[in-house]
């Protein structure tokens, strides 16, 4: 194999000129709908404050004919800090697993133990955040009916409500409860997504054995009903569904102007099999679901790429079918996935970019996910040529395993956070430059149109 051309890193010798940027990065890039040489002009403080055919800098990046894309923004990670349930991730080892994949903020689930609930709880969970980001963190309060959401709000980043029983979640809100929640949340302008299955309409689950009878026991109709539970929702509010499933849930949630994500899993995984490494909430659906779920999602019609990482170690996953915890681990490949999907002409380049960088982040209100002025300098470089097979064991979790075991995929070659180097070379060689944020402007309620509009 021929040795790969590296990052031509230069510095001037003399004081740079009054004016002059910190850094450069150049490479090609897509924008206004074609791949073009672009060079980046990033701060100080690593925002991008110029984008020209040509520039001059103290420090420059040049990646030759590497295509530069913006760094991805996953709404739903379980890092499982301070813990619960299990303790297969952090935000130190996730945070570094986001580096590698290509993702500059991840966004953490409440969902704990103790579950995030009061204002002391964000802040304790803040500080353990301190010094041990690779990438941009954002926590998720819990919206529940004891909860002074007000408070949470002026602290938290955004709102996760949960319509069935999950860790730190017994007893989920009843329907009055619910449209108080949704009144209470629209209330503080924080942006609110939600788990919507309806446990009325879950059939025995404890006694599944399989993952088809696990879809069965958790059905679409949960779903469906779960999301209607939220309809109409108050108009200020800025609802994001979670994980959906069902290509006409996803229909209707779309014809309301409501954000939702698909995951990696669903999209790609099916419930044959009896594997409970796969077993996952929602379930996996059945081949011909699943087929359609895609098929919205290449056609751009599914506003956000979210990989729902919950990982848990093997021994665990290993339990018996029903003992067996829910969720898979998934933030390391979520963006390589996809661009192996671009890069073999199943999926435009710029519908990955608006489902896995753009939207999220507006969704957020975090200027980032786009190459553009007054971004986030967080950049991804990626060489198409290079695919790489996925191993669990390649990974760099604790939990060392994927249910994308054996797929191709095209890694980041390089990755840039805040404009300073962060992966070479497909190597973490970074130091903790990861802040914990909050939303930075307030989008509006349609800031997440699924039609893309601005
Ligand atoms: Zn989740």
């Amino acid at each position: 194999m021929p040795a790969r051309p590296r990052a031509r890193r230069t510095r001037g010798a003399a004081p740079p000129p009054v004016g002059a940027l910190a850094r450069i990065v150049a490479g090609r890039a897509l924008l206004a709908g074609r791949l073009q040489p672009v060079e980046i002009g990033i701060d100080d403080d690593g925002t991008i404050v110029q984008i020209a055919r040509s520039l001059r800098g103290e420090e420059r990046f040049d990646f030759g004919d590497g295509i530069l894309l913006p760094a991805a923004t996953d709404l739903h990670v379980h890092l499982r800090e301070p813990g619960g349930p299990g303790a297969a991730d952090s935000f130190a080892t996730g945070t570094v697993q986001a580096a590698l994949g290509g993702v500059g903020l991840v966004a953490d689930m409440p969902n704990t133990d103790p579950p995030v609930t009061t204002v002391d709880r964000l802040v304790a969970k803040r500080g353990r955040a301190d010094r041990r980001l690779a990438v941009d963190l954002l926590l998720y309060a819990l919206a529940t009916p004891g909860a002074n959401l007000e408070r949470l709000a002026r602290e938290a980043g955004a709102f996760k409500l949960y319509e069935s029983p999950t860790t730190g979640v017994d007893e989920p809100p009843g329907p009055a409860e619910l449209r108080g929640l949704l009144e209470g949340v629209a209330s503080t302008g924080l942006a609110l997504a939600v788990h919507a299955e309806d446990p009325a309409l879950f059939r025995a689950p404890e006694t599944a054995t399989s993952l088809e009878a696990w879809d069965h026991a958790r059905p679409v109709a949960a779903e469906r009903s779960g999301v209607a539970r939220l309809l109409p929702a108050p108009p200020s509010l800025r609802l994001h569904i979670a994980h959906v499933t069902d290509p006409e849930v996803a229909r209707r949630l779309r014809g309301e102007g409501h954000s939702f994500e698909a995951t990696p899993h669903h999209l790609l995984l099916n419930h044959a099999g009896a594997s409970t490494t796969r077993k996952v909430n929602p379930p996996l659906r059945e081949e011909p679901v699943r087929a359609e779920l895609y098929h919205e999602f290449t056609e751009g019609r599914v506003p956000v790429l979210a990989s729902d990482h919950a990982p848990h170690l093997l021994n665990d996953k290993e339990r018996p079918f029903p003992k067996a915890p829910s969720g898979v681990p998934g933030l390391e490949t979520m963006l390589p996935l996809w661009l192996e999907e671009c890069r073999h002409g199943s999926l435009p380049l710029a519908t990955l970019l608006a489902a896995a960088c753009d939207r999220p982040a507006r969704w957020l209100g975090v200027p980032m996910g786009r190459i553009a002025v007054g971004h986030r300098a967080h950049l991804v470089v990626v060489e198409f040529r290079e695919r790489r097979t996925i191993r669990g064991r390649d990974l760099h979790g604790p939990a060392g395993w994927s249910p994308f075991e054996g797929r191709s995929a095209v890694f980041p070659r390089h990755v840039l956070h805040y404009g300073e180097l962060v992966v070479e070379d497909g190597e973490y060689v970074g130091r903790p430059l990861g802040r914990v944020v909050r939303p930075e402007y307030a989008p509006g309620a349609g800031a997440t149109d699924p039609t893309g509009a601005r």
